[in-house]
């Protein structure tokens, strides 16, 4: 029965992480991966996290199931960590949620949940946007179509094409929005861009899908929802997938949430109990760790203190990395303007090189990054930063 089964090609990013593990040379460097790295390239278990799990191995008395949701605690303290405390979607009691393995088990379960609703639906993704969007979304049984977003000729958004081509969508529709530090361009929507997109998605009646993998990486925890937060107060139905992956640097505890926005709170109930049963079909209930170690987190004054000293540190160190990114091309005389990078948030951004050079950067000088020269920032550090300046110079020379 599994004789016909033909192989598929390595997933990109892992097929390059294994080459990258065999190379010998020392001055080797991964902007791959997506995970943080710190100036020594570990990516840590946070403070917070470990002292969370301190507690939990003392006060944990059972292993018995926790259901479909997860545990009530930790989707209430997601809930106000996502809209914010007092949004008025939450006073509403309009908002549901489930507590999911990663962002991924949460774009998932979304997108079998709104094919429930409308078989087929179509929804609008970025072009460009994170390669795993499409089977996620896809295999549920949504259409994909996509929107202008990133520009790569000029590094920068195409704000005018994105809004010419949503105009067109309407109601039965949704529209997949990345809340910050977009994946894969570092390009974010502005507060005046997030204003005329709530405005649109609010008269033309789409559904808005907002997935927010980054929070607290770019400006802070609050700035980076502010869109998110507004198109919430501007439709009556949303779709949220968070992931606590980053910023609570628990990756592979696979610990998201999968909310939604209603009309109303009898609605909300209805909807709750379809949710419930995607997940059920699919993997029964959520792994509890990672979500009991958040919950105990954002729920305790001290710990979330330290927690949110640990992100602001990762931040300021991406941001840090960004600007020396950007004087260190310019110091090594690399041709081009690089200072697009500086604006950018979060994890990723396009270097704007071809992918002959990509190739060149990775045969000659061991420097690894995907084809499309998306290069992930926190690989770099104050100790490699002037070797790829340097290499990335001459590849650009020659
Ligand atoms: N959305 C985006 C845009 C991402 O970059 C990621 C992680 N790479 C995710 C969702 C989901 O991540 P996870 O399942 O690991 O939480």
């Amino acid at each position: 029965m599994f004789d016909h089964l033909t192989s598929l090609p390595a997933d990109p990013i892992l097929g390059l992480l294994a080459t990258y593990r065999t190379d010998e040379n020392p001055n080797k460097i991964d902007l791959g991966v997506g995970v943080y790295k710190d100036e020594a390239g570990h990516t840590p278990v946070l403070q917070a996290v470990k002292e969370a799990e301190t507690r939990l191995l003392q006060s944990e008395e059972t292993k018995s199931y926790i259901g479909p949701a997860g545990t009530p605690g930790f989707n209430s303290a997601m809930q106000e960590l996502v809209l914010g405390a007092g949004h008025p979607a939450l006073v509403g009691n309009r908002v549901r949620s489930a507590q999911t393995p990663g962002g991924c088990g949460a774009l998932r379960v979304l997108a079998e949940f709104t094919n429930r609703a409308k078989a087929g639906a179509t929804i609008w993704v970025s072009d460009p946007t994170w390669a795993n969007h499409v089977p996620l979304l896809g295999n549920a049984g949504l259409q994909i179509k996509s929107y202008p977003y990133y520009d790569r000729a000029t590094s920068s958004l195409q704000f005018d094409a994105m809004v010419e081509t949503l105009k067109n969508v309407g109601e039965g529709d949704l529209v997949l929005f990345h809340a910050c530090c977009h994946n894969p361009c570092g390009a974010d929507l502005s507060r005046e861009q997030w204003k005329v997109l709530a405005e649109m998605a609010q008269t033309q009646g789409f559904t808005p899908f907002v997935d927010m993998a980054y929070q607290g990486f770019g400006e802070s925890l609050d700035a980076d929802a502010y869109g998110l937060r507004l198109m919430a107060e501007s439709v009556p139905e949303m779709l949220v997938a968070a992931s606590c992956s980053k910023n609570f640097g628990l990756y592979r505890e696979r610990v998201g949430l999968a909310m939604v926005i209603y009309s109303d709170a009898a609605a909300a109930d209805r909807g709750q109990s379809q949710l419930l049963n995607v997940v059920r079909g699919n993997y029964s209930m959520p792994p509890n760790h990672g979500g009991a170690v958040v919950e105990s987190i954002l729920t305790d004054a001290s710990l979330r203190a330290n927690w949110e000293a640990e992100l602001a540190e990762m931040r300021e160190r991406i941001n840090g990395l960004r600007s020396g990114l950007v004087e260190s091309l310019q110091a090594a005389g690399a041709a081009g303007d690089f200072r697009f990078i500086q604006n950018q948030k979060g994890m990723f951004s396009f270097l704007g090189i071809n992918p002959e050079q990509v190739q060149k950067l990775q045969r000659d000088y061991s420097i690894y990054m995907v084809d499309s020269s998306r290069i992930s920032i926190a690989g770099l550090s104050q100790s490699n930063m002037a070797y790829f300046c340097q290499s990335v110079a001459e590849v650009l020379e020659s």
